[in-house]
């Protein structure tokens, strides 16, 4: 059986610093990151528009009070704040951290660290590299890795969390190459998995964020917490979804109907383009449903609107954001210097997630926590983005949190005795599962099951939510939950076999879908993200706290935390 002090499963931003910050404490402690892709091709790389901290190079009026006071408005006063406060306040150490381990920041006239405006942020506080602020990060940290001897298996994929009698003690892995399945054990377990995008049809997220961090631990017994809240980004390119920064309206582009009106003047006048993603999501499939949407020869009526980056040149284009301009012009064919690109909202943030305290432990109630059991980045969910996150702020988390994880398992991992695992018990159960999959002899292929899925989470669970039409939802989804057992494999070999893998990420989107959905019935509220056209307004005196879902086969249980206040009361939510 393979043993490591610390077992870490995501080589994103947020488990790539915990190995660091692990490494740099106690450098004696073997340190493993499993992750299903080359930790270089995790999700992370992809964030384009940068990195928020009050470094107040730009804007001297900032301060992390005001990143604080931003961050709890823009998450509809669903964040913990004691956690938004050490988000905030660690934000400019752990920037000029990362420029020390060499991270290549954009630059102002003077050398300082560049920074621009975003979307929810009232000063100009958000690093960047150029629109490839999380490629530049995340080879930084991945040769720091290297520098600082973490053990890194890659393109192995975990398929179980060993946890008994409440404790972590290990994980089962799934090597893709050759289909050779392992058992490792460890002091502490630390999840890192990234989002769920994939629970969607349109989304700007990579292939692997399936979720399967949510629902390894769902079906461990862990609640899930939040799960209601999808962050829907405003501008996915039209038809693919892929993204188009925020950076791009950060920089100075216009929202534009089919009648040529910036309309965000109608939802948000005093931010306009720059108000939060969930407003500016709604405007825009607002305007899409009044048939003000644009289609693909310019008539009205369509299912998008334009980004409109003309005024700003090809200079500021070039230099600010080259790689969107690249992206429309490849995905779209569209020259962005001479024409607007087509938009609309595109699944893109889990707000949600494995519910974690400010030193990354995992709970398991509200009044408890896992032994041994950590998580950080966008898997968990340690509430500093509640009901909306703001731009640039989840790289932050990553880091700050990834960072502060790491710290607490050194700690925890001294004078802990590796756990004894029944070795033989693991890997008969995962061999079973494998084999049974490529034995099931069912009528569908897996691609038909997750487009049905992912169209019925979209259709049911989108921009806009009734209780009538997430029953309905959930009445579908549990159809096609039973198509699962009637899927089969083309592929029955063990070499580089990617159907078992699509098969397993399809029970993990299934698994998350149906916490989603379920948390969004039961949220009688419109808050943030999650917007109920039959509750339009906020009820703070019920909902004002966090949703805790308890999934089993047959059901999932519902729980509510309090959401910790210790700043700001909440007010109405106004731009
Ligand atoms: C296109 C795009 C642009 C973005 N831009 C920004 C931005 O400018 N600013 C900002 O703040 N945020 C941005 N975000 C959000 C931000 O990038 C992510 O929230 C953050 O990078 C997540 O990092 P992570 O470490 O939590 O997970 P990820 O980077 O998603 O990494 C997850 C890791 O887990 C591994 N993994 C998952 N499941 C398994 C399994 N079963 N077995 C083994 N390994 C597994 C994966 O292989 C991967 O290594 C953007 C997101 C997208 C999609």
């Amino acid at each position: 059986m393979l043993q490591h002090d610390v077992i870490i499963v995501g080589g994103g931003l947020a488990g790539c610093r915990a190995a660091v910050e692990i490494a740099r404490i106690d450098p004696s402690l073997n340190v493993a990151i499993v992750a299903k892709t080359h930790p270089i091709r995790s999700h992370s790389v992809a964030a384009q528009g940068g990195i928020a901290a009050s470094l107040k190079n730009v804007d001297s009026h900032d301060s992390w009070e005001a990143h604080a006071f931003d961050t709890v408005k823009g998450s509809d006063y669903l964040a913990d704040q004691d956690a938004v406060e050490i988000l905030t306040r660690e934000a400019p150490d752990v920037i000029i951290d990362l420029e020390h381990m060499g991270v290549l920041f954009s630059r102002l006239p003077d050398g300082r660290i560049a920074q621009r405006p975003f979307g929810g942020h009232s000063h100009e506080r958000t690093c960047y590299a150029a629109d490839k602020t999380g490629h530049a990060i995340l080879h930084e940290l991945v040769n720091n890795l290297r520098r600082n001897g973490v053990q890194v298996y890659e393109e192995w994929y975990v398929m179980r969390l060993i946890l008994e009698d409440g404790q972590a003690k290990g994980i089962v892995m799934y090597h893709i190459l050759d289909g050779k399945l392992e058992v490792v054990r460890a002091k502490a377990v630390m999840f890192a998995t990234g989002g769920y995008g994939r629970v969607f049809n349109t989304t700007s997220n990579d292939f692997a964020s399936t979720g399967d961090g949510l629902a390894m631990s769902a079906v461990a017994g862990i609640p899930l917490e939040d799960m209601e809240f999808v962050q829907f980004h405003p501008t996915g390119l039209y038809p693919v979804g892929v993204l188009i920064s925020e950076a791009v309206r950060g920089e100075g582009a216009y929202l534009i109907n089919s009648q040529g009106d910036r309309f965000m003047t109608n939802y948000a006048p005093s931010r306009m383009e720059l108000a939060p993603r969930d407003i500016t999501s709604r405007a825009i499939a607002r305007e899409l449903r009044a048939g003000r949407g644009i289609d693909l020869q310019g008539n009205a009526g369509g299912p998008f609107v334009y980004l409109d980056l003309r005024h700003m040149g090809r200079e500021k284009i070039m230099s600010r954001v080259p790689f969107c301009w690249e992206e429309a012009h490849r995905l779209a064919g569209v020259d962005a210097v001479e024409q607007p690109i087509p938009v609309r909202p595109t699944a893109h943030y889990s707000m949600g997630g494995i519910p974690v305290n400010t030193d990354g432990r995992v709970r398991s109630s509200n009044s408890s926590l896992v032994d041994a059991f950590f998580a950080a980045g966008e898997s968990a969910c340690v509430s500093v983005h509640g009901a909306n996150r703001l731009g640039s702020n989840s790289l932050l988390e990553c880091v700050v949190y990834g960072k502060r994880t790491g710290a607490s398992i050194a700690n925890f991992v001294q004078n802990r005795k590796l756990p004894e695992v029944d070795e033989q018990f693991y890997l008969t159960q995962a061999r079973n599962q494998i084999q049974g999959l490529l034995d099931q002899q069912g009528e569908y292929r897996i691609n038909q099951v997750c487009q049905a899925f992912q169209d019925c989470m979209s259709q049911y669970c989108g921009v806009f939510r009734t209780e009538e039409l997430m029953n309905e939802g959930l009445n579908k989804l549990q159809e096609l939950q039973q198509q699962f057992s009637q899927i089969y494999l083309d592929d029955r070999g063990s070499l580089w076999n990617t159907e078992i893998i699509e098969a397993l990420e399809l029970r993990s989107i299934m698994i998350v879908g149906q916490t989603i959905l379920t948390s969004a019935i039961n949220r009688q509220e419109s808050r943030g993200a999650h917007f109920r056209e039959d509750y339009p307004q906020r009820d703070d005196s019920k909902f004002g706290q966090h949703t805790m879902a308890y999934y089993s086969p047959a059901g999932i249980d519902l729980d509510y935390l309090p959401v910790t206040m210790t700043m700001f009361e909440p007010q109405e939510r106004k731009y």
